[in-house]
């Protein structure tokens, strides 16, 4: 029989492994990676650096080890290069590998702007360990960095670095931060907390150009004005990774699209993680992830079970202002309404009957996620 294989060693991947190891200890499993495979916590990556942890200290279990505790052939730093679906193989540089089911934990890259100028190769980006490590190295100690994106990752790396010490800038062509996740009222508290904790603002500025001068950099805005910087670390989103399934034929729309059983425009075919659109959603969070995992490996196994979502908190890990989202389901209608307490602050997106649809906290008010959560709509059911 020939092996269920798993594509990728993130959170998607090692999930759904160690969820279909729950349920049959004996089907062959293969796992691919074009990286280290070390199991790791992504979210760590934006607060690693106060804490001081190089790359090699943020990997929880090296790949050997995984190898063991999954029963699995592990094929580590080995990109998928083509993947035919009427033959059940996929191509992994020089090997054929074939499959009875495969699961697409793909990830994403990260969006580069397009920039002018002789710097533009210098932007970094935070996406993995390997990116990590370069970062570390490549920004020095103490020196100026600037921030693209004033996002969930961006604002988490700009108060980490100005935590370990570095001169911090923070762009974004928005007026707020987190202007996706958070209402104005708590976003203006999110950014006077970063600018008391040494973060300057750029906001509603676009980045245009990036230009050497000297030994430092040049980061040019569209409205003429400029700042210096010795690096520029960019956190403007992420592309689910789709070209592997597109070109194999697989229905591909932001993500590669599934159903809610995981299940791709092929039946042997899965995804999940950030490379899946599922039903319609790309969800690219720790939480979604670990619910698809589990929903997959039922499936994987031969019971098939749709994932159904509860109420999804993301914790943004800014210790200037700790702060909790469960963002409202997209498409909901409602409008937010704004309590401010003793040391925080709580919104509440509710609908025209006042049922709670999303919220938000800052400060103290973040002890109330328990509670909210409690009445928050059910999980849609399987
Ligand atoms: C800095 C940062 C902080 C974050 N903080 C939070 C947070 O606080 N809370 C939260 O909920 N979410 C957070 N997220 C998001 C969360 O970490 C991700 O949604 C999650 O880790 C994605 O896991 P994944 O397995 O889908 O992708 P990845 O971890 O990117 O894994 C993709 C895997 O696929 C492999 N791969 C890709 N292409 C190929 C190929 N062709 N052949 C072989 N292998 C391939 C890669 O090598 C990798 O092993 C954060 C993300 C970042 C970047």
């Amino acid at each position: 029989m020939n092996p269920i294989v798993i594509v990728g060693t993130g959170l998607a991947g090692y999930n759904t492994a160690r969820e279909l190891r729950k349920l049959d200890r004996e089907v062959p499993l293969v796992i691919v990676s074009a990286d280290a495979a070390g199991f790791y916590s992504k979210p760590m990556l934006s607060n690693a650096l106060a804490a001081g942890k190089t790359a090699h200290q943020l990997v929880i279990k090296a790949a050997a080890a995984m190898r063991e505790e999954l029963r699995a052939t592990l094929i580590e730093r080995t990109s998928v290069a083509a993947l035919d679906a009427a033959t059940h193989r996929i191509r992994a540089d020089a090997r054929d590998i074939a499959y009875s089911k495969l699961v697409l934990a793909l990830g994403a890259d990260p969006i580069r702007l397009a920039l002018a100028g002789d710097g533009a190769g210098a932007v970094m980006s935070v996406n993995d360990l390997d990116d990590y490590a370069r970062f570390r190295a490549g920004i020095g100690a103490g020196r100026r960095v600037a921030v693209l994106g004033a996002g969930l990752i961006g604002c988490e790396f700009a108060n980490d670095l100005a935590l370990a010490g570095y001169s911090v800038d923070v762009a974004d062509i928005a007026d707020q931060p987190l202007a996706r996740l958070l209402p104005p009222g708590l976003a203006d508290a999110m950014r006077d907390a970063l600018a008391a904790a040494g973060v300057r603002w750029h906001l509603g500025k676009r980045a245009a150009a990036l230009n050497k001068r000297g030994a430092a950099l040049l980061l040019c805005f569209d409205d003429g004005t400029e700042i210096e910087t010795d690096s520029v670390l960019s956190a403007v989103g992420l592309a689910p990774r789709t070209s592997l399934a597109r070109i194999a034929g697989l229905a591909v729309n932001r993500g590669i699209v599934v159903d809610r059983f995981l299940r791709s425009s092929d039946p042997d075919i899965y995804a999940l993680g950030d490379c899946a659109e599922v039903d319609r959603q790309v969800l690219p969070f720790v939480m979604p992830i670990m619910h698809a995992s589990r929903a997959l490996a039922c499936t994987l196994t031969g019971k098939d079970k749709a994932v159904a979502y509860p109420a999804m908190p993301v914790v943004v890990k800014t210790p200037a202002l700790p702060t909790v989202v469960c963002a409202p389901a997209p498409g909901a209608s409602g409008s937010w309404q704004i309590e401010t307490l003793e040391g925080g602050a709580a919104a509440r997106y509710v609908d025209g009957a006042g049922r709670l649809l999303g919220f938000a906290l800052t400060g103290a008010a973040c002890a109330m996620k328990n509670r909210l959560l409690t009445e928050m709509p059910p999980a849609r059911p399987d």
